[in-house]
């Protein structure tokens, strides 16, 4: 199969067929209509086999990831999904693996209304790389920077179950089929992103870990934080973990959450709950935005907690 078949057979007419889509797949550009009053907002990511999925993964979960991750992105600043590109590069045509990579791939791009408008197709070690394009309505995108002293800090979902299935599946021992799905299969938080809009001071998604990624927003806010480890949202396998080890750096730092972090003023704090209902997405506030810098993590008893260079390593991901 030539490299042209191969492209129109999977991937034309992938995903919603959007009306501001003036040319997609098959010319040499792409040709896209932004709503007037609207920025755009791009992100672009890359999944290399081996690096950030195991190279027998299944091609539906990795089409589905590839995505997520950058629908992800789009959340986290509030925008609406709308278009995407995707760069494969493939280490041969095995039609059974691009079948099921674009499957999974179609299948999210469809539930988020996003059409797959172009892209490019190599030849080399297995990776893919899928930009996103969403609209925000101009000056209305939510940022890093924009968290204020004692602002609310919530998460939504809950935080580490990626990184235990990581570990049970580099450790060979079984792994259940929920916690894989929340490595394979990560829920961008897309609705809530969207709706959070109005009331967020300050919005990061989380890719690298709660402790990582939140530094962000105190960095690009100048501010610090104040969190109760016993207020972060768990399953009981990943607060079965932390039980036995006392180790908080699985929900901490582990990453591959793809779950929300987001700064809201006390008084919105009830506002968020009702938004996040309406979601169908769970949040639970964790801490609050303080004046002095620093990360702060306590522990029920009011004694402080440190992630030590030890714990952090044991979980981190070798390379994202
Ligand atoms: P060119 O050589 O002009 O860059 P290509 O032969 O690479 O064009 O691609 C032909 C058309 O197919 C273009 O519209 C391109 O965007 C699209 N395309 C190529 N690979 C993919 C892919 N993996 N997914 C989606 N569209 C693709
Ligand atoms: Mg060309």
């Amino acid at each position: 199969m030539s490299e042209f078949d191969l492209i129109r057979r999977f991937f034309i007419d992938l995903g919603a067929a959007r009306t501001d889509v003036a040319l997609g797949v098959g010319d040499d550009c792409a040709l896209l209509e932004i709503p007037a009053g609207q920025q755009l907002a791009v992100s672009i990511d890359t999944l290399s086999a081996g690096v950030h999925f195991f190279s027998d993964c299944e091609p539906a979960a990795v089409g589905h990831k590839a995505l997520a991750v950058g629908l992800s992105d789009l959340a986290a600043m509030g925008a609406q999904p709308a278009w995407a590109t995707l760069a494969l590069t493939l280490p041969s045509a095995e039609l059974e693996w691009i079948e099921g990579f674009s499957r999974g791939f179609a299948a999210l791009a469809t539930a988020h209304g996003v059409q797959l408008v172009g892209g490019d197709t190599t030849r080399g070690a297995l990776s893919v790389t899928v930009q996103v394009h969403g609209f925000i309505p101009k000056g209305a995108a939510v940022r890093r920077s924009g968290a204020q002293v004692d602002d609310v800090i919530c998460v939504s979902g809950t935080l580490g179950d990626a990184g235990l299935a990581l570990r049970g599946l580099r450790a060979g021992t079984a792994v259940t089929t929920e916690l894989r799905q929340r490595l394979e299969y990560p829920t961008p938080r897309v609705a809530l992103g969207l709706e959070l809009r109005e009331i967020a001071t300050a919005m990061i998604d989380l890719s690298d870990g709660l402790a990582g990624d939140l530094e962000h927003i105190l960095a690009a806010s100048n501010v610090g934080a104040k969190l109760a480890l016993a207020q972060l949202p768990l399953s009981a396998q990943v607060a079965e973990v932390v039980a036995q080890t006392g180790d908080w750096a699985l929900p901490l730092a582990a990453g591959d959450d793809y779950e929300l972090c987001f700064c809201v003023p006390a008084a919105r704090l009830d506002a968020a709950q009702t938004i996040a209902e309406q979601c169908g997405c769970a949040i639970h506030s964790i801490g609050h935005i303080c004046a002095a810098t620093g990360l702060e993590y306590r522990l029920n008893n009011g004694e402080q907690w440190k992630m030590t260079r030890r714990s952090f390593d044991h979980f981190a991901i070798e390379c994202d």
